[in-house]
């Protein structure tokens, strides 16, 4: 994906290991991203609302407020709540992952990781949240996705989609009907390019399902196909799926 020439893209680092940042520093701006950081959280979560990076890198591990929670108050802020995260962690273990994701986070890499590694995830949230310049909305049972603001409505009513979800709605709104197994949803939102666990779309799924629910009333569109995948459906099945995937990730 070629940066913009005019105007650099913002990488944020949120990390109080000064070696990491030294490091993720260097090989970002050798990329052509300008960089700024800072090793505190409350400090991250002020710096966000004041200059707007295009996305961040956010350790879980800080002094004081850990990552988990500047992820959180980033997604409760109305202003820069679609900005990507990218959690670091030296946490492996999938619960973790899953609690990294489920905090709001679009992708999550487990330390130590390579810095080409990270430059390549954070190209794959871009290129997850971009749309093609073609066509500006897509329309499904209510929905209505703005390929150009990144907003989705449901019948009117404003959804709050991370640039994850969107993109894993986009990509099902312009497929209805059409079952996805995870491995495709995978390679069609996240790139083939890098590894994500499988599990990470369910995580994904069951928050879609939760946003597209806005006021607890609406139908569910997202069919869970057993041991294939999903679809979008404009009645799946006629069967209440409210939380068919409760138990995959708590
Ligand atoms: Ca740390």
């Amino acid at each position: 994906m070629a940066q913009p020439k005019e105007e650099k893209t913002k990488v944020l680092i949120v990390e109080d290991e000064v070696a990491i940042v030294t490091l993720l520093r260097y090989n970002l701006e050798k990329e052509g991203f300008t960089v700024f950081s800072t090793g505190d959280g409350e400090e991250a979560v002020k710096m966000v609302k004041d200059h707007r990076p295009d996305i961040i890198v956010l350790d879980w591990m800080l002094p004081g407020m850990t990552g988990i929670e500047v992820c959180k108050q980033i997604r409760w802020n109305q202003d820069v709540k679609n900005t990507p995260i990218i959690m670091l962690s030296a946490r492996g273990e999938e619960g973790d992952r899953i609690r990294g994701l489920d905090s709001g986070a679009d992708d999550y890499m487990v330390k130590p990781f390579s810095p080409p590694e990270l430059i390549s995830r954070i190209r794959a949230v871009f290129r997850r949240i971009r749309p093609s310049l073609s066509e500006k909305t897509l329309e499904f049972s209510g929905i209505i996705l703005d390929l150009t603001s990144h907003k989705a409505t449901r019948d009117g009513a404003e959804v709050h989609l991370s640039p994850t979800e969107f993109g894993l709605l986009r990509y099902m709104m312009e497929h209805p009907g059409r079952v996805f197994s995870r491995e495709q949803l995978l390679d069609a939102v996240w790139g083939h390019d890098i590894y994500v666990e499988l599990r990470t779309v369910d995580v994904h799924i069951r928050r879609l399902r939760r946003a597209l629910d806005y006021d607890g009333k609406q139908p569910d569109l997202v069919r869970t196909v057993r041991s294939a995948g999903y679809a979008l459906e404009e009645n799946p099945g006629g069967v209440n799926y409210t939380n068919p995937d409760q138990s995959e990730a708590d």
